[in-house]
């Protein structure tokens, strides 16, 4: 079984992880730029995270066999803060690296005019960028944040087949199929959705358009979650080609549509003992 996640944030993660990850399956990630669980102060803030988005943590998953891409905005959450906002400008140079495939997680988190802004200027960029956009549908409130995120979307003139909206579930499934955007679907231990949750769905809504993710972070989450989704399918009956559709061709597809997607290192099939450096920095920290 090939694995592509679509959205996982490594950084919050160990080399364990991403040692288990290869194991099970996972040859692509690709890690959307999110909020750190505590306020960022200043933009700088940002660019130092971006540029480890870019540099460190591509390295380090190179070190398991694993293809790292990631995307880059300013998350719903700190749209709001006054200080975060000015990164917006920064961004343009930001999209324009090989290894940014979209502009995300974009979208609401209290549906608040800074927000609008916000999310219609990223989408502005994801279309001068020529770019997908990972707009996330916001965690309370689910049906009326989808509702007018896909008035956003329908004015921003990006074509649906460039947008993933992720973290949908049962309530929110039929409105974001007939937008025709791409349907993301967070599996979680406890809460959204879990891997026969989302079986069910898959035989409702077919295969088409859907991305799984993990969206494993620092709190309570698995990285290997998609691979209990490819588990689940199987067991409900779902072809090999089904379950190869949705954990490696959706993802190669929806952020094919950069022209940036390199995935010759996940493509190996010897799995390498780490070493090397990045900027004469190692995963075994120096000296050891
Ligand atoms: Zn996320």
């Amino acid at each position: 079984m090939r694995i592509f996640d679509p959205h996982i944030h490594m950084t919050s993660r160990t080399t364990d992880d991403y040692a288990a990850m290869r194991a099970a399956g996972v040859r692509a990630v690709v890690e959307p730029s999110f909020w750190l669980g505590q306020p960022r102060t200043s933009p700088a803030s940002f660019y130092d995270y971006f540029d480890s988005l870019l540099g460190w943590e591509p390295f380090r998953a190179s070190q398991y066999g694993i293809a790292h891409h990631c995307t880059l905005a300013l998350n719903p959450k700190e749209a709001n803060d006054p200080r975060c906002v000015p990164v917006l400008d920064e961004l343009p140079r930001y999209l324009l690296k090989d290894k940014v495939v979209a502009v995300g997680e974009i979208g609401y988190d209290s549906m608040t005019p800074a927000e609008d802004t916000a999310l219609a200027a990223q989408l502005q960029l994801a279309a001068e960028y020529g770019l997908p956009a990972l707009v996330h549908t916001p965690h309370r409130d689910k049906a009326a944040g989808l509702t007018r995120t896909l008035d956003v979307l329908r004015e921003s003139g990006l074509p649906p087949e460039r947008v993933a909206l992720d973290h949908l579930n049962e309530t929110t499934v039929g409105a974001a199929a007939d937008s025709g955007c791409w349907l993301g679907f967070s599996i979680y231990p406890d809460t959204k959705m879990d891997e026969q949750r989302m079986v069910r769905l898959l035989r409702l809504h077919g295969t088409e358009r859907v991305l799984v993710n993990s969206a494993a972070d620092w709190g309570r989450s698995d990285p290997l979650k998609t691979r209990a989704v490819g588990e689940a399918m199987a067991d409900a009956g779902f072809s090999e080609d089904d379950i190869d559709q949705v954990l490696w061709r959706n993802p190669v597809a929806f952020y094919g549509q950069s022209g940036r997607l390199d995935l010759t290192l996940g493509a190996d099939e010897e799995q390498r003992e780490p070493g090397g450096l990045h900027e004469g920095n190692s995963i075994l920290r120096g000296g050891e």
